[in-house]
């Protein structure tokens, strides 16, 4: 008998069995493996810049192995990295936090998996505007809290007040925030912003706001931290943030949570008994990116709108797509629902649509569905602007023969 067989129970907890694989990383793994094939594929599914990091941080890390950057740190990250985040956040955000209020994790993910956990009881309800990034409701599952999506109205991308209301019970905990959205690329006003703001303290709830995106934004769109509202929305939200998408630091592992005293102290000491202090070397690279040269973030970020232009263009253009326009991240998230309600060939949804584009096309995008929004795809920009025009060609076609 081998040692899964021995017993009845399950070797895997119910729990780990009930998470769902990340369909994004998922989908960016089948590209790589038909790539490796010799495919000519075209991947839609990228959620990280394909920029490499800037030279300047790069250097800096070779800097800090040799300088005896090589040992833990105090588990929140080190003084001067955190001094960093706070000076940033009071610049660019306009919201004052004290480095004790400032825990540094591992990537954007990691802090907010430590402020849920730190946030919530199991039973707690948190409502995740749709479309939603697939790691929110998994999270809020495994601790034993209840996601409840909350649909915005057909054909938009943000909720209002009122969308969030009618979701409320005597359990809603918090809510979910991520401005610029993945997978909508849309980014909340400060109005609309406002009006969040106002619900949230009215019904005495917690945010988190994951803003991960946020120098990622075109045109006339601006950023606001609904952090940034005055003590009362301060007091209740965990903000988080990190160097993955502006700084093109993916592979680093860099993130930050930042939120009053008290919750910092909870996130902190709970990374103290899961993971201690992120990487020290990658910490020293974080704090180069926040106190050097910003040129090339910028020039990323107009890199990526002049791609944005490219393929919301040629979306637009294609019969039975509707698209409205991203204003931040890297993602275009077009209505494909006419398309799919046309369609033969055995397709009947999104999951379905990127299966035959796979097959027919070699071109690799992320279902709707993944998102909690059915009728869609995401199609990350966050590749050359030749691939974005090669993989609408074989798009197009590919929906011909559908
Ligand atoms: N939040 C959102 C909305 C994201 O899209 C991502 C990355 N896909 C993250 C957080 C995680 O960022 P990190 O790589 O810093 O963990």
């Amino acid at each position: 008998m081998s040692p899964s067989q021995a017993g009845t129970r399950e070797r895997v907890s119910a729990r780990v069995r009930a998470l769902k694989p990340s369909e994004t990383m998922a989908l960016s793994a089948r590209a790589r493996e038909l790539r490796a094939r010799g495919e000519k594929v075209v991947s839609f599914a990228a959620g990280e810049p394909d920029f490499d990091t800037p030279e300047h941080i790069r250097r800096a890390a070779v800097e800090a192995v040799h300088g005896g950057h090589t040992r833990y740190t105090e588990v929140a990250g080190v003084l001067a990295l955190r001094e960093a985040i706070a000076a940033k956040l009071a610049r660019e955000n306009g919201v004052r936090y004290e480095p004790k209020e400032i825990v540094v994790s591992n990537g954007a993910k990691h802090a907010i998996w430590n402020a849920l956990f730190t946030l919530l009881e199991p039973g707690d309800e948190v409502l995740c505007p749709v479309p939603y990034w697939v790691t929110f409701p998994e999270i809020v599952r495994l601790i034993g809290a209840t996601p409840v999506p909350v649909q915005p109205a057909a054909g938009r991308y943000k909720v209002t007040p009122a969308e969030l209301e009618r979701a409320l019970t005597p359990r809603t905990r918090l809510l979910v925030l991520n401005s610029p959205n993945n997978p909508s690329g849309a980014v909340y006003t400060r109005r609309e912003i406002e009006s969040i703001a106002d619900f949230v303290a009215r019904h005495d709830l917690y945010v988190l706001s994951d803003e991960i995106y946020e120098t990622l934004v075109y045109g006339n769109a601006e950023h606001v931290s609904i952090a940034s509202l005055g003590p009362e929305l301060r007091e209740r939200t965990v903000l988080v943030n990190g160097v993955s998408k502006t700084w093109a630091m993916t592979g680093w592992r860099l993130g930050y949570a930042a939120a009053p005293r008290d919750l910092a102290d909870g996130m902190d000491r709970l990374q103290g008994q899961m993971t201690s202090n992120p990487s020290s070397v990658s910490q020293q690279a974080a704090l180069k990116a926040l106190t050097g040269d910003r040129g090339p973030a910028l020039s990323m970020r107009d890199r990526f709108a002049a791609r944005r232009d490219v393929m919301a263009a040629r979306l637009r253009g294609i019969e039975g797509v509707r698209l409205v326009e991203p204003e931040g991240a890297f993602y275009a998230f077009p209505d494909v629902s006419e398309r799919i309600r046309a369609a033969r060939n055995g397709v009947t949804d999104s999951a379905s649509l990127c299966d035959y584009l796979i097959d027919e096309a070699k071109i690799v995008c992320v279902p709707g569905s993944a998102f909690g929004m059915e009728g869609h795809l995401r199609l990350s920009y966050a590749v050359s602007e030749r691939e974005i025009e090669d993989g609408l060609d074989r798009l197009l076609a590919a929906f011909q023969g559908l």
